[in-house]
C-alpha cells in the first residue's frame, strides 16, 4: 500500500539552543539542530513508522532541497520533487530562557512552467497510490486554486485526499465544487473559517454549515480532549486518557498520518479515529517532531473511546 504526500514549501528547519539571546550583537550556538521540515514531510515520516510505502511530492531546489530529499531518502521515504529555480527555504527557531523566537523565510517563487512540470507529475505518480495527504501552505506563485485542482485530478481517479491547511488556502478549497475528503481543522482554524467563536458546545451546528458540504469526513482535532468529527452525517467524539506530553509540535501532521492510514486501509470510521488519536498522542509523547514510537500504539489504542454522539 503506498501513500503519496505533497508538500509544496518544505524547510530545512535549523534550531539554535541558546542559554540568552542577546540582542544586535553576536551570538554563537554550539549545539545546531537540523531537521527536513514541513508539515507533509512529518506526515510522510509517520506514515513510514506506520508502516505504509511513502512517495513525498513538492518544490524543492538542488542546494537544500536537494538536501531535504537525501533526509528522507535516509529514512525510507521515495522522493519525487519537482526541481525548481527558486531557493527553498530555511525556518529558524531560537530557543532561548524557555522562549521560542522563529524566522520563518517566506519561500521561493514557483514559475508557471514548474507548476505545470508539477501537475504532470502528480498525474504519473498518483496510479501508483492509494490515497493522498497534502499539508501546508501554497508558496507565492500558485494561484489559491492549486490545491483544488490536485483534489480534482485525484477525484477523477477516485483517490481519497486528506487536505490539511488553513484560512484563505482551506477557504477556497471549500468554496471549489471539487471536495476532498478529509479536512482536519482544529477549534482555532474553524473560528477563523466561520468567522464567529467555534467551541465544543456549538460544534453540531458549526459543522452543519454549507461550506462544509460535500467533504465526507470533518475532524476536529481538541489537543488533549482529543477530537470531535462528522462522517457522512454522523458526528463521533473521540475521547483519549491523559498522557505525560514532551513535545505536541507535529500532533495534527501525526493525526494527518493516522487518518490517511486508515482510510487508505478501509479501516472502520471508529477505528481511523482512534488511529489518527492515537498517531498525535505518540507524537505528543516524543521530543522529535512527526516522529511515534509505534512500541506504545496499542496499549494507547485500547484506551481511546469513540461516542457517537
Ligand atoms: P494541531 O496541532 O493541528 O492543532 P492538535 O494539537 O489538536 O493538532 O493535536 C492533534 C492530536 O494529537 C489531538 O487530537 C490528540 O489526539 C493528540 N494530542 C495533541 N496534544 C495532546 C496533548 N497535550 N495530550 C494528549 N494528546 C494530544
Amino acid at each position: 500500500m503506498s501513500i503519496l504526500t505533497v508538500t509544496l514549501n518544505p524547510a530545512i528547519d535549523i534550531s539554535y539552543p541558546l542559554e540568552y539571546f542577546h540582542l544586535n550583537t553576536v551570538n554563537r550556538v554550539a549545539q545546531v539542530g537540523k531537521t527536513a521540515g514541513g508539515k507533509g514531510l512529518n506526515v510522510s515520516r509517520v506514515l513510514k513508522e506506520l508502516g505504509a510505502d511513502v512517495v513525498a511530492t513538492g518544490f524543492a531546489d538542488d542546494i537544500l532541497g536537494a538536501e531535504i530529499v537525501k533526509n528522507l531518502k535516509n529514512e525510507g521515504i521515495d522522493c519525487r520533487f519537482t526541481k525548481i529555480s527558486g531557493k527553498t527555504r530555511n525556518c529558524i527557531a531560537i530557543l532561548h530562557e524557555g522562549q521560542q523566537t522563529e524566522i520563518l523565510e517566506k519561500g521561493p517563487r514557483i514559475l508557471r512552467e514548474e507548476a505545470k512540470g508539477f501537475i504532470d507529475n502528480f498525474k504519473a505518480i498518483l496510479a501508483e497510490v492509494e490515497a493522498i495527504a497534502i499539508s501546508g501552505s501554497l508558496p507565492d506563485g500558485l494561484q489559491e486554486t492549486f490545491y483544488s485542482a490536485l483534489i480534482a485530478i485525484a477525484n477523477k481517479q477516485e483517490k481519497a485526499v486528506v487536505l490539511d491547511c488553513s484560512g484563505s488556502t482551506l477557504e477556497a478549497v471549500l468554496k471549489n465544487s471539487h471536495k476532498p475528503s478529509v479536512i482536519k481543522p482544529n477549534l482555532e482554524e474553524l473560528t477563523d473559517l466561520l468567522g464567529k467563536e467555534v467551541t465544543l458546545e456549538n460544534i453540531k451546528d458549526s459543522l452543519q454549515d454549507k461550506l462544509f458540504d460535500g467533504i465526507e469526513w470533518i475532524v476536529v482535532s481538541l489537543g488533549k480532549e482529543g477530537a470531535f468529527a462528522k462522517v457522512s452525517g454522523e458526528f463521533y467524539r473521540v475521547k483519549i486518557p491523559k498522557i505525560d506530553v514532551v513535545n505536541p509540535v507535529g500532533s495534527g501532521d501525526a493525526t494527518v498520518a493516522g487518518l490517511v492510514y486508515g482510510i487508505s486501509q478501509n479501516e472502520t470510521v471508529g477505528n481511523t479515529l482512534k488511529r489518527a488519536n492515537v498517531c498525535g498522542m505518540l507524537n505528543a509523547q516524543e521530543a522529535k517532531t512527526g516522529h511515534i514510537n509505534k512500541a506504545n500504539y496499542q496499549a494507547l489504542f485500547d484506551q481511546l473511546k469513540v461516542e457517537k454522539i
